[in-house]
């Protein structure tokens, strides 16, 4: 299957020298659009498909330049600067005249060409084990991902593909062939749960994990930890069977959760916000670690 180097991704960021998302020194592409919405998501920036508007209060300068928005989205009273993201219709005008980038656009589309060359970029850092690393948002949720990843592929870059494992499963294959490892997120092994906390079941998720671990791809399980959502032996045990299912797994890993989501969500203009109580403690985590063999 030959990569179409001309299809169209919307991409939320490109981050350089990222160190924790697959081996070696890699560059990071967040692309945007995700079926789940989890409530504990790390980048809600990434859950909407399209391109949208962020606001940075601490940047704002007041300067009321964005009262130039023909929806009135913008208004200002007592000094203080309110947007009504309701009006608006992302014509990211004031993004635009915007001089402090108070105002941002979360979403830049760009060609499966565009994107490979910026990663081209830091080859020389790369190594024998860096390369590219797809994350979202699911990268899977754009088709045009796979194209991304065999274009890669093509200039010999590693390539790595960080999933919810929520997709068509016509993917999957595609998908596969062009992937050098799987950082294969697992939410929560309790389907009610996970129906509660995320929007979906995780029937499509489990079931695209053993359908690709079938297809020989190398996985990487990656345990999210809520306290107080999943952090109950039942589901230690079960991600411990998970791990032990996998014929080509590399070490799995548990990644606590974090309020730095919720600081996103103040940028897009969401309700919402971290939940202090759901960070694990140190001795949760070490038990979660001890059923995985960690
Ligand atoms: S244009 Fe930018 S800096 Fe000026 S008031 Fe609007 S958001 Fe703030
Ligand atoms: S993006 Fe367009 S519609 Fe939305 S607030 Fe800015 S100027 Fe108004």
């Amino acid at each position: 299957m030959k990569a179409d180097a001309k299809a169209k991704l919307t991409v939320s960021a490109i981050q350089r020298f990222c160190m924790r998302d697959g081996p070696g020194v890699r560059t990071t592409v967040f692309l945007k659009g995700c079926p789940l919405r989890c409530k504990w998501c790390h980048n809600p920036e990434t859950q909407n498909a399209s391109p949208e508007l962020l606001y940075y209060a601490k940047k704002c300068l007041n300067c009321q330049a964005c009262l130039a928005c023909e929806q009135g989205a913008h208004s200002f009273s007592e000094g203080r600067h309110h947007i009504d993201k309701s009006k608006c219709v992302s014509c990211f005008k004031c993004a635009g005249i915007c001089p402090s980038s108070a105002l941002q656009i979360s979403g830049k589309v760009m060609t499966v060409e565009e994107i490979c060359s910026e990663a081209e970029k830091d080859l020389a850092f790369y190594g024998e084990s860096g390369g590219i690393t797809l994350s979202g948002g699911e990268p899977l949720f754009q088709p045009a991902a796979v194209d991304l990843l065999l274009r890669c592929r093509e200039k010999g870059l590693n390539t790595v593909l960080d999933t919810c494992g929520y997709f068509p499963p016509e993917l999957l294959a595609p998908a596969v062939a062009a992937t050098d490892l799987f950082l294969w997120d697992i939410k929560d092994t309790d389907d009610e749960r996970h129906k509660k906390f995320t929007g979906v079941s995780n029937k499509t998720i489990l079931e695209n994990l053993r359908k690709a671990d079938e297809l020989g791809a190398i996985i990487k399980l990656r345990f999210i930890l809520v306290n107080g959502v999943n952090s109950d032996e039942r589901h230690y045990e079960k991600c411990a069977g998970l791990c032990r299912s996998i014929r080509s797994g590399v070490k799995p890993e548990v990644i606590p959760y974090h309020a730095f989501g919720g600081v996103k969500s103040e940028f897009l203009l969401k309700r919402g916000g971290g939940r202090s109580e759901w960070i694990p403690t140190e001795e949760q985590l070490a038990q979660f670690r001890e059923y995985l063999g960690i």
